[in-house]
């Protein structure tokens, strides 16, 4: 059954009606927020002059709590503070979605190529701007050794059973949380202990360049998990035969909106 994206078919009440995106010229305005972090239960002010913020907004901060998503609760532009005893707002992912998805495995599978959320979109939930100067540039280097086909990738060297049983364990639990194949460019964010991100490029059965960002050298079991959710995915039917197409975890996607029903756009 097809359903436009955020209108459920359960019992729950109809998400708030959209609110309009703010424009990427909306001027930041320099403001003491109030944020509160659910998965803590704390709330803490925060220096911000990055944003045009509102209460209700999602929002990512510097300090203890960086890579917590928190919720502004008020807003003011009347205060004076010492910077050096506040941490700041570094974020402020937005949540659009579009495109119409179906259920599928785990997953709401969008097929062609204007499906938001995109790679960019999501990772913005998922993995902050890391607080800091910088200073720290990593530098990565991708061998050219891998490629495969994504039919029987099991038959690579570096992939051997206890990876895949991993890998398989990692698919049950659905942390192969978001996948989209783009014009050959694969993206993918995994949930393991901290997320991972996942690059590669498929073209008519063939994968290569495949690189995660974790610290394993090697084909990785997030590497695996992808390959599995990628063939499973290519060989539904709601995808007509396109390559192209948008994949999200289904309970993280209703978990992203039943936090975020101020913050979400429907478009
Ligand atoms: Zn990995």
């Amino acid at each position: 059954m097809k359903q436009a994206i955020g209108f459920s078919n359960r019992s729950e009440p109809a998400p708030a009606p959209a609110v309009p995106v703010p424009s990427a010229a909306a001027a930041p305005v320099r403001c003491l927020a109030e944020v509160h972090f659910p998965s803590v239960d704390t709330t803490f002010p925060y220096s911000n002059d990055l944003f045009e913020l509102k209460p209700g907004d999602a929002v990512f901060v510097s300090g203890k709590f960086a890579g917590k998503l928190g919720f502004v609760t008020s807003v003011t532009t009347r205060f004076k503070i010492d910077l050096a005893y506040y941490k700041k707002v570094v974020a402020k992912p937005e949540f659009r979605f579009s495109g119409s998805f179906n259920p599928v495995l785990s997953m709401i599978l969008s097929p062609g190529s204007a499906a938001l959320p995109d790679a960019a979109t999501f990772k913005s939930w998922v993995q902050p701007p890391k607080d800091g100067d910088g200073e720290e540039i990593n530098q990565i280097v991708v061998g050219d050794g891998f490629a495969f086909d994504l039919d029987d990738f099991e038959q690579d060297d570096e992939v051997d059973e206890a990876k895949v049983e991993r890998a398989l364990e990692y698919c049950r639990e659905g942390r192969v949380r978001y996948l989209s194949l783009q014009n050959g460019v694969g993206t993918a964010f995994v949930e393991g202990s901290v997320w991972y991100e996942v690059n590669f490029r498929y073209v008519e059965g063939q994968v290569w360049d495949m690189y995660c960002d974790c610290p394993c050298p090697g084909l990785c079991k997030h590497d695996i998990a992808v390959l599995i959710v990628l063939r499973a995915l290519l060989q539904q039917p709601e995808l007509f035969g396109e390559s192209d197409f948008t994949a999200v975890d289904q309970s993280f996607f209703s978990k992203i909106v039943s936090m975020n029903r101020q913050s979400v756009v429907l478009q």
